[in-house]
């Protein structure tokens, strides 16, 4: 899915629909892992010492940024499955027209 969104991309075609679909799949692999990886360690995955807190604590971003789960799933009712727009753009600073190549995903420093 990632490798489809991002070959429709460089081609310049609308991509909008794979690459949320990519996003969301892969932010919630990333938190089952995880979330695999704290339970797996039990207490010394939550002490700070063993780093997979950190990890735990990362991978849940990706529901968050750089674009919510809530946001990819209304964009995908809407243009993927037809049905109406759950929300106003009245008060957002939101282009109307969706049908764009999918903007580049924003890069995550350590400062994280
Ligand atoms: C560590 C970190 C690094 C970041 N780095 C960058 C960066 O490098 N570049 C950059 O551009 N941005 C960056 N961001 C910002 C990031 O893109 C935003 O945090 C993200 O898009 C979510 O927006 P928000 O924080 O304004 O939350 P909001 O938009 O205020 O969302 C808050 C909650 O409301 C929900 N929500 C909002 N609107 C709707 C709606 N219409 N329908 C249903 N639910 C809705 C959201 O899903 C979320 O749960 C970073 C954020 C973090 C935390």
């Amino acid at each position: 899915m990632v490798r489809k969104a991002a070959a429709l991309f460089d081609a310049g075609m609308p991509c909008g629909a794979e690459a949320n679909m990519a996003k969301l799949l892969a932010s919630e692999a990333s938190w089952h892992a995880g979330e695999a990886a704290m339970q797996t360690h039990g207490g010394f995955g939550f002490a700070k010492e063993y780093d997979v807190e950190r990890k735990w604590r990362e991978t849940r971003l990706f529901q968050i940024a750089p674009i919510s789960t809530n946001l990819v799933l209304a964009f995908l009712a809407e243009h993927v499955l037809g049905m109406p727009r759950s929300y106003s753009l009245r008060r957002a600073n939101v282009r109307p027209s969706l049908n764009l190549p999918a903007a580049r995903p924003a890069r995550f420093g350590r400062s994280v």
